[in-house]
């Protein structure tokens, strides 16, 4: 039972969820360890979404409104942690839904696409093929799908896929509480920023934004500057809490 008073209430909570989902097989005992990983950057943003975070993400809605066969990619951890804000997001992008797993067995596949289900989202599912040139199971992905797909959206990626994807000519959007990843330096865009506050301001900015403001963002894209902002954002906290 953790107290309500806890200074670190909502961490906690968050990592007893994700370890009940990992005791189901949905989430990856691996898969705890990157949400470590994740906590430890997201402590150097303050835990909170930042301005340049909330540009990258509107400029995700565009990336994904402008799209014309738009993919959003899940893994154990987007699915436990944000399936309600995975389903929103399909509804507001016309993005299709589909699950992608370095630790593939059809049992956690079924699992983590019954958990997007139940949560409201239409998942894209059927026969995966070999397609993509990666040793490992990432490699698995639907014809008409992730492999058709102009833009994929893939938050808390693992950079040899993400560099595949963009390989293949297509736009990576990238959720990544590390900005120094190869995932984040290899997206096309990187919302630096944890994946449930990201979510809603990508579904936000889809429902909102214009035509022309989207070309406008999609113009002006340079992930460049995002990632520095980002790296800019944590070295000034951390030099704040040296002075
Ligand atoms: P890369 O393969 O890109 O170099 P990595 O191997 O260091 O990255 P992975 O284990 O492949 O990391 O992916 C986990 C990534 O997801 C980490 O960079 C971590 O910061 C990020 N991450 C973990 N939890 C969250 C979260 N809740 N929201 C956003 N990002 C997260
Ligand atoms: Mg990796």
């Amino acid at each position: 039972m953790i107290p309500r008073d806890h200074p670190r209430y909502t961490s906690l909570v968050t990592r007893e969820h994700l370890a009940d989902y990992a005791r189901l097989g949905i989430v990856s005992w691996e898969g705890l360890i990157a949400h470590g990983r994740g906590e430890a950057f997201d402590y150097l943003l303050g835990e909170k979404t930042s301005e340049s975070a909330r540009r990258s993400a509107q400029t995700a809605a565009a990336l994904l409104r402008t799209a014309s066969h738009p993919v959003i990619s899940v893994n154990g951890n987007t699915a436990a942690l944000a399936a309600p804000l995975i389903a929103h997001l399909q509804k507001v992008s016309g993005a299709l839904v589909e699950v992608n797993l370095f630790h593939r067995t059809p049992d956690r596949v079924r699992q983590i696409e019954s958990l997007l289900q139940s949560a409201g989202a239409a998942v894209f599912s059927g026969e995966a093929e070999r397609l993509l040139p990666l040793s490992h199971d990432r490699a698995f992905c639907r014809r008409d799908g992730m492999y058709a797909a102009d833009v994929v959206l893939v938050p808390l990626e693992d950079g040899d896929r993400c560099g595949v994807l963009a390989a293949m000519g297509k736009k990576v959007i990238a959720i990544d509480l590390n900005p120094l990843s190869r995932t984040s330096n290899m997206a096309t865009l990187t919302v630096v920023d944890e994946v449930t506050r990201a979510l809603p301001v990508i579904a936000d900015a889809c429902s909102s934004l214009t035509d022309e403001e989207c070309g406008d963002l999609v113009a002006k894209l340079d992930n460049k500057v995002f990632l520095k902002e980002a790296r800019n954002e944590m070295k000034a906290r951390l030099c704040h809490a040296l002075d």
